[in-house]
């Protein structure tokens, strides 16, 4: 996830989480995603609602279980390949080895990556509440 948070049209930070919102799980601007709208609307393409930023958070339950899954399951292929290296001599074990501590390292740096997205959503949530929450309109 991006940070600072950006618009994805102008490009800028967002300073007022208030005056912005999620489009295609990307930060825009209110005033940038009117402009995306309309332009959609010439195309003849209907562009669903801009969404409250902090709907992210839900949109990243999914590959945090997958993380965790790569976590999980990378350390069982490591336990497989290590038996077949030192209990059987089997040199087949060696990039079953490989692909067992590589799998979970992969998992492991997605889980703290998604933390770290995670905890940026409650800052954002945090600014939206001292301003009385987000409003799809301006
Ligand atoms: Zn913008």
């Amino acid at each position: 996830m991006e940070w600072p948070g950006r618009c994805s049209r102008c490009k800028e930070v967002i300073a007022d989480w208030s005056d912005a919102g999620l489009h295609e799980k990307r930060w825009i601007h209110k005033a940038c995603f009117s402009e995306v709208w309309l332009e959609a609307r010439n195309k003849g393409v209907e562009l669903p609602e801009l969404r409250d930023p902090t709907v992210r958070s839900s949109q990243l339950e999914g590959p945090m279980l997958l993380f965790l899954l790569m976590f999980h399951f990378g350390l069982g292929i490591a336990a497989i390949g290590w038996i077949m290296i030192s209990q059987f001599d089997d040199p087949d074990g060696n990039p079953i080895l490989a692909v067992g501590l590589i799998t979970p390292l992969i998992g492991v740096i997605g889980v703290a990556l998604n933390v770290i997205s995670r905890r940026r959503i409650e800052l954002i949530r945090q600014a939206l509440d001292l301003q009385g929450g987000w409003k799809p309109g301006r």
